[in-house]
């Protein structure tokens, strides 16, 4: 893994990060402690910083919504500029960003860590406001709407019913996430004694079920094991929520189906502010919805070398999740360290995305893969990926929640 060197490299560099979520977070951390002298400016407009990885454990009822809310200010390494403003323009010829309070800050590096946006508004007839009512959940929109998700889905875990699961046909953070609380679901219906009231159908946007062969297969095993029904090629395009009607994109056309609770979770795509950039691919799967345009291997800008894009928002086949911000930081922080030091890094980020897929409260599969697909255990020979452990359970549950607040530190 990259470390930040040990003596602190002295420079005048003017280093602006934009995102104060867990990638930039963590990338202001490791330049502050391995620079001295730079200007390192953080932008971030929310107060708040939450833990997303554990929205699932609110969604589940195990945790209340205060257990993934922190203050931001608490993560902010010494020497960082936090200035509470949005990037409303990035211009990487100039080399400048603007922020929505009108402030024009140059730079010498810039870091992107703005993550992405749920894209609700795609979805006819959605409203978010209405999430925990009539059976509407939607686990992704924050902590509240997930205790409210939890509400909705413990309601139908008593009576039964329809239970309809989906994901978007975009890119998206944690995909294992849907995945999860289709079997989180089944669970609850069991251990309340009304798995037989109710059907349980999993809409898969494409033809699998997770995008590592091997880990689709051992969720489609479980899932006809569990009698969770499969359907393919189904994209969610309209939902009716009074009538509790979703209606899905398939190739033979519009399909209905009628449900009593449903998760409902939104097409997703780069921010405003990187989309209207010049930073997206400008060709490719990834040029459609702005992820940005980067070196799969040390994060760096295809175009514009000094800008790097951490986290969510990079334009990389793989590692959507927070577990791959801890192996993308280092990485990326090295690489412009070593510009400003006149060398060469030789550090590479090959992928790395992990993914404690929960099968049932108690149980989890902690799936870990690279950018070829290989499984990469943390732990090989103690944890079996593809298990239902109680130890990746308890992975999930206990230990994740320590580890990324380390990493916002810089320390993990
Ligand atoms: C339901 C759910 C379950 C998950 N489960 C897991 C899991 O089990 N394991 C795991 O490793 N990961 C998981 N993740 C994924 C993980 O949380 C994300 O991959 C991670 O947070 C990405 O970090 P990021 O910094 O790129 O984005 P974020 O943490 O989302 O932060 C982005 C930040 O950028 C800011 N921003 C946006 N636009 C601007 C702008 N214009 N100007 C300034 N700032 C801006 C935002 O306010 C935000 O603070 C889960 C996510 C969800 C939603």
């Amino acid at each position: 893994m990259a470390r930040a060197p040990q003596a602190a490299v002295a420079t005048s560099a003017r280093i602006i990060v934009i995102g104060a979520g867990a990638a930039g977070l963590a990338t202001a951390s490791r330049l502050a402690m391995g620079l001295s002298g730079a200007s390192i400016t953080m932008l971030d407009k929310r107060r708040e910083h939450h833990y997303q990885p554990g929205y699932t454990l609110v969604a589940a009822g195990l945790k209340s919504p205060d257990y993934v809310l922190s203050s931001t200010r608490e993560w902010v390494a010494r020497g960082v500029n936090w200035v509470e403003e949005a990037a409303a323009e990035i211009d990487p010829v100039g080399k400048t960003v603007t922020t929505d309070a009108g402030q024009r800050l140059p730079y010498d590096f810039l870091v992107v860590a703005t993550g992405l946006t749920l894209d609700y508004g795609a979805i006819e007839g959605m409203d978010v406001s209405r999430i925990g009512q009539n059976g509407l959940g939607s686990v992704y929109a924050g902590p509240a709407q997930a205790a409210a998700t939890w509400r909705a889905m413990s309601d139908f875990a008593d009576k039964g019913g329809q239970g309809v699961f989906l994901r978007p046909a975009t890119e998206m953070k944690c995909a294992g996430a849907p995945l999860k609380y289709a079997f989180l679901t089944d669970d609850f219906l069991r251990r309340r004694g009304n798995r037989g009231r109710a059907e349980l159908t999993y809409n898969a946007q494409n033809r699998v079920l997770f995008s590592v062969p091997i880990v689709a297969e051992r969720v489609r095993m479980l899932y006809a094991e569990r009698n969770i029904r499969v359907t393919h090629d189904h994209v969610l395009r309209k939902i009716d929520l009074d009538r509790r009607i979703a209606t899905f994109r398939t190739p033979q056309g519009d399909a209905e189906q009628q449900y009593d609770f449903i998760n409902v979770i939104p097409p997703m795509r780069a921010p405003e502010v990187v989309r209207n950039s010049p930073l997206p691919w400008q060709t490719g799967p990834w040029a459609a919805d702005g992820w940005a345009e980067v070196d799969r291997h040390t994060l760096r800008h295809v175009r514009f070398p000094e800008v790097f894009c951490v986290g969510d928002i990079a334009g990389v086949p793989k590692g959507k999740t927070a577990a791959s911000v801890k192996w993308q930081v280092p990485v990326a922080v090295d690489h412009l360290i070593a510009t400003i030091q006149g060398r060469e890094s030789a550090e590479r980020y090959n992928g790395y995305t992990s993914c404690p897929l929960i099968t049932r409260v108690g149980r989890a599969m902690l799936v870990e893969f690279d950018y070829n697909d290989n499984l990469v255990p943390s732990f090989p020979g103690v944890i079996a990926p593809l298990e239902e452990l109680w130890i990746s359970w308890i992975m999930k549950e206990v230990g994740l929640k320590p580890t990324y607040l380390a990493m916002l530190r810089g320390r993990a």
